[in-house]
């Protein structure tokens, strides 16, 4: 390992993981052809590649990506960084433990939200992958103000948020973890809504059970 969180990963395998990732994500029905976007941070700097913006998003390749600094400053690339770079810059800034982001729009765990409906513990893996998921009230894709909102709502240590009337945004140390917490919002989200449609509240898993989960794991 080199620094904190970073397996030994040069730029261009980061780059072409980042498209393996998009490629995964359409493909299981989680951003849509014009709608997600995925960055990682240059491991032991700064700056981080994100991908283009208003591209279909099934088949990015590693030279369709953009790197920027913290202040979105361009520093390679040919395309136009996502509109949402605000959001992903903000998030660096105030999460160190952070080195990958995905924003996708997974429909379920949206359709959850517009009913007013959070995800709530039901299963091992939303409480061990997802822990808290808060809704952010919504404010316009690519603004500073959807920026600033996710901004306060992650500083606490989330790893993942509902974008309300439209995604998500999934945090880890790698993209691997990122891409772990954004499918497991879909399936904590199917898994709920499956016990919803059936007429049933879903039961949860009591809170001091999650402390004894968290304890065996070494989860803080
Ligand atoms: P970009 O194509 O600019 O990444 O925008 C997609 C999106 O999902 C905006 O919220
Ligand atoms: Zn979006």
């Amino acid at each position: 390992m080199g620094v904190e969180g970073f397996s030994l990963v040069s730029e261009d395998e980061l780059k072409e993981e980042i498209c393996r990732v998009m490629k995964s994500l359409y493909e299981r029905g989680l951003i849509s052809a014009l709608g997600g976007n995925v960055s990682a941070r240059v491991p032991g700097s700064k700056d981080f590649w994100i991908t283009p913006s208003g591209v279909f998003k099934g088949a990015v390749t590693p030279d369709d990506l953009v790197k920027l600094d913290l202040e979105g400053n361009y520093l390679e690339g040919f395309l136009r960084p996502s509109i949402e770079w605000p959001m992903h810059a903000a998030i660096y800034r105030v999460r160190p433990d952070v080195n990958a982001i995905i924003h996708a729009h997974n429909p379920y765990t949206l359709g959850l939200a517009l009913a007013g409906i959070g995800l709530k513990p039901v299963s091992v893996e939303a409480v061990m992958v997802l822990r808290k998921v808060e809704i952010v009230p919504f404010a316009f894709p690519g603004t500073d103000k959807l920026a600033q909102l996710v901004e306060e709502h992650i500083a606490k240590g989330a790893r993942a948020l509902v974008l309300q009337n439209h995604g998500v945004v999934a945090v880890g140390a790698n993209l691997v973890e990122a891409e772990a917490v954004a499918e497991t919002l879909e399936e904590v989200a199917i898994a709920q809504y499956v016990a919803l449609s059936l007429g049933k509240e879903p039961p949860t898993i009591p809170e001091k059970d999650v402390e004894l989960y968290m304890k065996l794991y070494r989860i803080q």
